[in-house]
């Protein structure tokens, strides 16, 4: 099962966050029915929102977008306390993008992402969004939120994001990133980075059967991890009758009236996950007198 695991080391200087998310890149590209590059793609962005959200708690959420100029426009994912849990769910447009492998065998995920932007909104329990903008590195994912944590927060980390993916579906995910904390020295430092140089590929090790626990040590082994939290991660999205009754009713007494004067259904469907909502005109009806 997917799961996160909040740990730190190096007595306390280092967080290292782990999560296991085969099953759940696996159920957004059932969803979503992604080709392997556009599910590598989301895949890893929508670890690195479970792995950024991995401490958000009521309605604090974490928001990820990468937008480029490259075939794949656009991949969002959000992280939420869910079920008690971190629920995640996201899409990539268009879906269905495929390139071939880069000449290192993996996905080219930064040929269909291209140039652009990684824009990181956390909003706060009050509602309150915060934005930072900043400009994707390679569009590798991994590299843009390392480039992120560098230049919004002034944090070094290391970002290890993998999602290896077939034809037929989703083989392995997960992810690692590991943060100094504020405040601490050069020795700190020179110890994470060079762990982060010893650092097989994640999905090799989700492979070999590892844990968040055992990715957690494949980067903080040799500075004493200590686990702090473990949660279960899994898809889950927002979307609600009641939402989309809204939406709906956004779209003006006019409108509406035609549709009712029509006998018209309305179709809505979720971006996030796919779900279908169908509205009667007798519900159209209802929503106008109300
Ligand atoms: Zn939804």
């Amino acid at each position: 099962m997917d799961h996160l695991v909040t740990a730190t080391a190096a007595e306390g200087t280092i967080r290292v966050r782990a999560a296991i998310t085969t099953a759940l890149v696996a159920e957004a590209r059932d969803r979503h029915d992604c080709s392997p590059t556009a599910s590598a793609a989301l895949g890893r962005l929508m670890t690195a929102a479970a792995l950024m959200g991995g401490g958000l708690k009521g309605e604090r959420r974490i928001a990820l977008q990468v937008a480029g100029n490259g075939p794949l426009r656009n991949v969002v994912a959000e992280a939420f306390e869910h079920d008690g849990g971190i629920g995640v769910r996201g899409y990539a447009l268009p879906p269905d993008v495929d390139l071939p492998l880069a000449l290192n065998g993996k996905f080219d995920v930064g040929g269909a992402v291209g140039r652009g932007v990684l824009q990181v909104t956390r909003t706060l329990e009050n509602g309150m969004p915060y934005t930072g903008i900043v400009e994707l590195v390679s569009g590798e994912i991994g590299d843009d939120i390392a480039g992120y944590f560098a230049t919004s927060e002034q944090t070094p980390s290391v970002v290890a994001l993998g999602v290896l993916a077939s034809p037929k579906g989703i083989l392995a995910a997960g992810g690692i990133i590991a943060e100094l904390m504020p405040g601490t020295g050069e020795h700190a430092i020179a110890t994470l980075e060079r762990a982060a140089a010893a650092l097989p590929p994640v999905t090799a090790l989700v492979r070999s059967g590892a844990d968040a626990r055992g990715l957690v040590d494949a980067v903080a082994r040799e500075m004493a991890p200590k686990t702090l939290r473990e949660l279960p991660v899994h898809f889950a999205c927002r979307c609600s009758r009641e939402k989309v009754e809204i939406a709906v009713r956004g779209l003006g007494v006019t409108t509406l009236d035609e549709m009712v004067r029509e006998k018209r259904s309305q179709t809505v469907i979720c971006d996030y996950c796919r779900q279908v909502y169908e509205l009667t005109p007798r519900e159209v009806a209802a929503l106008v007198s109300s």
